[in-house]
């Protein structure tokens, strides 16, 4: 029988916990006091390896269109038939959402795609955006799968580092292979760009052995943030019919992770964004602006996405003071 004292006091002592140990504390009643407890200890964590100071990062899309690598939580998989036209902005467009970001305060700027989107296009926005930007601002692409070259271009480009996961149950929920998702990992950490990532997205069927996983793969290449967020689901698609995980559910799942992450990995994120979230651990969310994988709306500033400004509320709300100045999760 574990006990939960000694698993604090594992964590205490700078150890990352072991795959049976992450299995039990997922396992445990959301509302008992041990969960608390846990997430107690995370957000302790959190604080500790953050200097105190929650990051807010923002994206944009620069893009909009049915995509037929259909992964099956998303609505731009094709099949879900949310959005039927594709769009994208103008590189004056961009410039103008970065800009944006960039006075609002945000830590680091992430420019989406969908996995379609032509890439010498966003490596020309890109560029167009990196001048426009102060030297010092933190540039992310959120884009598809990847070759070295590639990668090493977005690199060239000004771009500090990468969003990029291994979904849950990718290869099943998603038409792309699990080792495809590992391979850019790998190129895009070659070519010098850090990556960032998160167990995602967890609905209410995912067993605990399957988080558990998740969570140790993310570990296994020391990036630049980890953490947990639930799939959100999109109205009238069949991963809708599963349901979603409660908000507490994903704090636990946030604080869990967190303890299955050695100490350099500073960043912990949720989403979406969540006071919950935050007390449990997340010293880290996104704002967004555009097109979203998890909204009906084109624009998400008017849908789900929030703010700069609402996320630091959100963080406000829960204690965390904000980081001013470009993300540290970045200089790896
Ligand atoms: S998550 Fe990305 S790759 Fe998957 S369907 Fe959506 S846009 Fe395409």
């Amino acid at each position: 029988m574990m006990n939960i004292t000694d698993l604090i006091q594992k964590s205490r002592g700078g150890n990352v916990l072991s795959r049976d140990e992450i299995v039990y504390l997922l396992g445990l009643p959301v509302d008992c006091e041990d969960t608390f407890r846990i997430m107690a200890e995370a957000v302790r964590v959190s604080r500790e390896v953050s200097g105190g100071k929650a990051e807010v990062h923002a994206q944009f899309a620069v893009n909009l269109a049915p995509c037929s690598c259909e992964c099956m939580f998303c609505s731009f998989a094709k099949t879900n038939n949310v959005f039927t036209s594709a769009m994208e902005i103008t590189p004056e467009q961009a410039v103008a959402h970065a800009l944006q970001f960039e006075k609002e305060g945000a830590n680091a700027i992430y420019m989406m795609t969908t996995a379609m989107y032509p890439f010498g296009k966003l490596i020309e926005i890109g560029k167009e955006v990196r001048a426009h930007l102060k030297p010092e601002t933190v540039l992310v692409a959120n884009i598809g799968d990847q070759n070295f070259e590639d990668a090493q271009r977005l690199k060239d480009a000004g771009f500090a580092g990468v969003y990029h996961a291994l979904r849950l149950r990718e290869g099943t929920d998603t038409k792309i292979s699990p080792e495809k998702r590992k391979e850019s990992i790998r190129n895009f950490k070659e070519a010098g760009l850090v990556v960032g990532t998160c167990v995602e997205p967890v609905g209410p069927e995912h067993t605990n052995e399957e988080l558990a996983d998740k969570i140790i793969f993310t570990a296994s290449f020391d990036p630049a943030y980890s953490g947990a967020a639930r799939r959100i689901p999109i109205p009238g698609t069949r991963m809708a019919q599963l349901g979603s995980i409660s908000e507490l559910r994903m704090a636990q799942i946030v604080a869990v992770t967190r303890l299955g992450m050695p100490r350099s990995v500073i960043g912990n994120c949720t989403h979406e964004p969540c006071t919950l979230g935050a007390i449990g651990g997340a010293n880290f969310f996104w704002a967004e602006v555009g097109a979203n994988p998890r909204d009906i709306k084109e624009k998400t500033e008017e849908g789900r996405g929030e703010s700069v400004a609402s996320c630091g509320t959100l963080f406000k709300e829960s204690a965390w003071d904000i980081w001013e100045g470009p993300s540290r999760f970045f200089k790896k």
